[in-house]
């Protein structure tokens, strides 16, 4: 079934028309890449989906799992499941890393009628979670991202992902600056996800992410549009070609 259904999506920042009408269709079990060039709306796209305050939407929908994504309020997104990784995790000096994962993950077991979970079993939870991404448990106590390497950050991201366990992860270059071990931990957080009901977005600008996170669909976006799409063959071809010919590219009809 149809998990993200975006159609028309434009949206401004700052007063400036940056996505120029989005159509994407992401179907349950399904991992979908966006690359293009920066500054062609990969992260005001993903922003717009999570709700990030800075952006506008001026038109078309969003619709995730049959209700209208655009109308809820980025808690209420979180709490049905969706999950944005961040390009630039951001820095929470004085509140601890487990703390604060606790705090969210409870957030959304409330809105979901569900049980909190108490400490002794976050803990075990967390503690199983670190070990997928390798993340040592001192970072657990640490403030969040304070002083963590570019690499710590992208894995406490995907941490944060597997204790959530979101049904639709957008993950906002998560793979730049990464080195290869890093690059494989956070690979192997995604493909723990995949599931035939999760889907996941990843936004990227480098074909490295995607020979270990397999692609089911790539898309190619540009001046705030979806310029080609195609499958996991179109990496290698992005790879040869770059991006100069996305200029006067118009959006191609499937
Ligand atoms: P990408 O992720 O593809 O590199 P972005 O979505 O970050 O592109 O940016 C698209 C355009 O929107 C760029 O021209 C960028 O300068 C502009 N933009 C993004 N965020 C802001 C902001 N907060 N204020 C002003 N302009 C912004
Ligand atoms: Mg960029
Ligand atoms: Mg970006």
């Amino acid at each position: 079934h149809i998990m993200l259904s975006i159609q028309g999506l434009r949206a401004k920042v700052a007063d400036r028309d940056i996505l120029k009408g989005v159509d994407l269709e992401i179907r349950a079990g399904e991992i979908h890449a966006i690359m293009g060039p920066n500054g062609s709306g990969k992260s005001t796209l993903a922003g717009v989906l999570a709700g990030r305050e800075a952006y506008e939407v001026t038109g078309g929908t969003a619709t995730y799992l049959g209700q209208d994504l655009l109308a809820l309020a980025p808690e209420a997104r979180a709490a049905a499941g969706v999950f944005l990784g961040f390009q630039y995790p951001v820095e929470i000096p004085g509140v601890g890393n487990l703390y604060f994962l606790r705090t969210a993950l409870n957030a959304i077991r409330r809105a979901r009628g569900e049980d909190e979970l108490d400490a002794m079993d976050f803990l075990a939870l967390a503690r199983e979670k670190m070990k997928l991404v390798d993340l040592d448990p001192a970072f657990g106590s640490r403030s969040v991202n304070e002083g963590f390497s570019g690499g710590e950050k992208k894995r406490n991201e995907i941490f944060q992902m597997a204790v959530l366990e979101p049904r639709l992860a957008i993950l906002d270059e998560i793979d730049s600056g990464l080195d290869i071990d890093a690059l494989r931990v956070v690979s192997r957080g995604v493909n723990a996800l995949r599931r035939a009901d999760r889907a996941v977005l990843l936004v990227t600008h480098y074909k490295r992410l995607l020979e270990h996170v397999a692609p089911d669909r790539i898309h190619v976006m540009a001046g705030g549009r979806i310029v080609r799409s195609g499958g996991p063959e179109l990496a290698d071809e992005l790879e040869r070609t770059g991006y100069a010919w996305v200029d006067g590219a118009r959006p191609e009809v499937e």
